[in-house]
């Protein structure tokens, strides 16, 4: 696995493949787990080449202790990614990236004002803006990204059809822990106690999914999940909303996603589920 840190240094090597594979790309922000594993998986199974990028992307930050936070835990992905049989991995400083500070900005309408977008005001800007230039240096045939941020998915989305990025999407199924949690970076600054009741966010999104599928209102079933979390006295949830899956706007399809951000103890949580009618 060949580790590029300079932005010259990984066209010249994505370059010597470039003609005869299709290479597939999975930018994170690092301290992998199997959620993040399983989108090299895809990517190796759909493409010769497989790239991953690790860069904690200061822009998409709206609170500096979070960054400052951020899990950081480099030598451990490397060798997770080597044994996934990742072929090139992505691992630029703040400088390669950003040599000077941004003087543009692109906007998703919207999609950038509601749930995510509504709480971490300039979020999406900055995700947008290191995507696109992740996509102009890697230039994929294929790029993965997880429905465990579906809102950056719809949003990514956006930025290749709108921008005509030629590179194919594939959103990848989230991947949970054993009793429900969905897996994230961030769990790992959960405490022991923290840990053991984050997957009642999970249980309160499979609960409001059942009574949607059992023909109850979505008003009822979105109060009932978030009475649910409410009543442990330790969740704030931020959000938990019925939306329509394709573009998060108020329900009135078939096709829906139960949304939600919890703060548990100083962790902020997302998770989603998808309920078809
Ligand atoms: P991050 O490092 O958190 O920016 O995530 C990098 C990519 O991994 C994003 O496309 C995420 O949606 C995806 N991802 C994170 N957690 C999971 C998970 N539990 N299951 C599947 N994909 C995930």
């Amino acid at each position: 696995m060949q580790v590029c840190h300079s932005i010259a240094e990984i066209k010249a090597e994505i370059n010597r493949h470039f003609l005869t594979q299709s290479i597939g790309f999975v930018p994170t922000m690092g301290a992998l787990h199997d959620g993040h594993l399983s989108l090299i998986q895809s990517a190796k199974q759909e493409n010769g080449l497989t790239v991953c990028s690790i860069f904690v992307n200061p822009t998409q930050f709206n609170n500096a202790e979070d960054l400052l936070k951020y899990p950081r835990t480099v030598e451990k992905d490397l060798e997770m990614l080597s044994q996934a049989g990742c072929d090139i991995v992505f691992l630029p400083s703040e400088g390669e990236m950003y040599p000077a500070p941004l003087s543009l900005s692109i906007h998703f309408g919207h999609l950038e004002t509601i749930l995510e977008g509504a709480h971490r005001i300039g979020h999406f800007k900055g995700v947008g803006v290191v995507v696109a230039k992740l996509l102009n240096i890697v230039k994929p045939t294929h790029t993965y990204f997880g429905q465990k941020d579906l809102q950056q998915f719809l949003i990514i989305k956006q930025l290749v059809s709108q921008l005509n990025f030629e590179t194919k999407l594939r959103c990848c199924p989230i991947v949970r822990e054993k009793d429900g949690l969905a897996m994230s970076s961030r769990n790992i600054r959960l405490s022991e106690k923290e840990r053991q009741i984050a997957p009642k966010i999970y249980e309160a999104l499979l609960l409001a999914y059942a009574k949607i599928k059992s023909g109850e209102s979505l008003k009822n079933a979105q109060n009932a999940a978030i009475t649910l979390l409410n009543d442990f006295g330790v969740f704030e949830v931020e959000y938990l909303e019925i939306v329509n899956a394709d573009d998060l706007s108020p329900a009135n399809t078939t096709n829906l996603a139960i949304c939600t951000a919890v703060t548990l103890g100083s962790i902020r949580l997302i998770d989603n589920i998808l309920i078809n009618l």
